[in-house]
């Protein structure tokens, strides 16, 4: 065997140890070095492999047999858990859940950001890690001409029919029924994304846990809903909660679940929810949290680090719909939101006014282009709060933050990856990390939220 020959073959059944997870939740085992990612392993099992695929430097197999079981292992609740693509964990019980992403975020801020000496503190997790999500999108379609809606079976667009899900609040399970049934009674069509016809794209559902409203996004291809009327109606007699019903019209050929009309079909434009004392309206395409109790949980810790005494100038740079930013205003002088959804800063400013809170302002924009504009006319904020995309902050911003010289960043990230990127980045231009949070947004999945709180040197 040459030296860079794989030390397995494909269709070969090995013996392994699994020694880690991956982010997404597949056990890493290592023959000789080679790394083998297999599902469902989880650390310190001792397993029969069969090798799936084998890649240069690494492979994939599949789990044929455990023969050792890692006591963290519990028998996951959902039957579609091995099909659906949603979530990762439900195999390992909730405590080894919390340890597995405490871990991931260490590692990954010492391998990717050279950070070793900054204290990660345990996760922050629920009491009850289970229909926690306050909404659901779900793809519809059409299969051998019946209307399906559930979710992408894994690498595939193949729609999986699903009644429940068990991350998900009541409610939005109990919507997406009550839509499917309906749309067979009433003659709707579920969208096939192959040939791309059909009417109904995706239903999306948002309760918010403080009010019990409801809103319900029925996403078309086209303008044209057949029996309109009748679907309104029977949404509102069968489900009382329900305080906004709206189309979202997506007429391209993408994944991107919305298009970029938006019509009331019924009730209000929004829906109102609390997070603490503050009340927020939330419409249809703006970002919300998912998880409304770990929200919380979030901003508290975000504001915590922020230290406000009532003098301070923030910024909160990707600020959604003024979450983090009407928080922080209780407590500081002034602050500056910047967005780049036009609609989430419309609820941003509409959520200041409903709270009373005057010492709020928001901008539509690129964070990257606002911030040195905002640098520009003189704005010096002695707090600086991000919360990025997944992709994390832009250079542009990094550097405009680092020439800002706030006395304090508070980076709320929901990628360790690119958090532990732009943590070096502020280190080498002057910023200390003093404490990393990590904050169980989603459980039984493998992402992971962190917060982190930065001083300048
Ligand atoms: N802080 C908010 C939102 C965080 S999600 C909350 O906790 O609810 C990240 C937000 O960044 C989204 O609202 C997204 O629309 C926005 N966004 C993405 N790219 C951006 C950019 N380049 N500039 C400003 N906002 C951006």
């Amino acid at each position: 065997m040459t030296k860079h020959q794989p030390p397995v073959n494909k269709n070969e059944t090995i013996h392994v140890t699994f020694e880690d997870i991956t982010h997404d939740g597949a056990g890493v085992a290592k023959k000789n070095g080679y790394p083998l990612f297999v599902k469902g392993g989880l650390p310190g099992e001792a397993a029969e492999v069969k090798v799936v695929q084998v890649k240069k430097n690494y492979g994939f197999g599949r789990l044929m047999k455990i023969n050792e079981e890692s006591s963290e292992r519990v028998e996951p609740p959902c039957p579609i858990f091995n099909r659906c693509g949603g979530c990762q964990l439900q195999h390992l019980s909730y405590e080894g859940q919390l340890a597995y992403k405490h871990k991931q975020v260490e590692e990954t801020l010492s391998r990717i950001g050279g950070i070793t000496d900054v204290p990660v503190h345990p996760t922050l997790g629920m009491n009850d890690p289970w229909r926690y999500r306050n909404k659901s999108q779900v793809p519809v379609g059409e299969q051998r001409g019946d209307l399906v809606a559930g979710f992408y079976a894994e690498r595939s667009h193949q729609i999986v029919d699903m009644e429940s899900c068990v991350i998900q609040h009541e409610d939005n399970d109990k919507v997406v029924q009550l839509v499917k049934k309906l749309a067979k009674q009433y003659g709707i069509r579920g969208y096939d994304d192959r040939i791309h016809k059909g009417t109904l794209r995706h239903v999306v559902v948002r309760h918010a846990k403080h009010t019990d409203e409801l809103m319900v996004v029925l996403v078309t291809k086209g303008k044209e809903l057949p029996n309109k009327k009748n679907l309104i109606e029977a949404l509102q007699n069968e489900l009382p909660n329900v305080k906004s019903i709206v189309q979202n019209i997506n007429p391209k050929r993408t994944n991107v679940i919305f298009g970029d009309r938006t019509e009331v079909l019924w009730g209000e434009e929004v829906i109102h929810d609390f997070i603490g004392d503050i009340q927020f309206a939330i419409s249809a395409r703006s970002f919300y949290q998912v998880n409304p109790d770990q929200t919380k949980v979030l901003y508290d810790k975000a504001l915590e680090y922020a230290q406000l005494t009532g003098k301070e100038t923030v910024i909160d740079a990707y600020c959604g719909i003024g979450t983090i930013s009407l928080f922080l205003a209780q407590k500081a002088k002034q602050v500056y939101g910047v967005e780049i959804v036009p609609e989430a800063v419309s609820d941003a400013k509409r959520n200041a006014k409903l709270n009373h809170i005057e010492n709020a302002d928001f901008v539509v924009g690129e964070a990257e282009n606002i911030m040195p504009w905002w640098q520009a006319q003189g704005l010096h904020p002695d707090v600086i709060v991000v919360d990025p995309p997944r992709k994390g902050c832009d250079e542009k911003l990094l550097e405009t933050m680092v020439n800002m010289k706030p006395d304090r960043i508070v980076y709320v990230s929901c990628n360790p990856a690119t958090l532990a990127r732009d943590l070096k980045y502020l280190a080498e231009h002057g910023f200390k990390t003093q404490e990393v949070q990590p904050v169980d947004m989603f459980p039984q999945t493998g992402h992971v939220e962190c917060v982190s709180w930065l001083v300048k040197k």
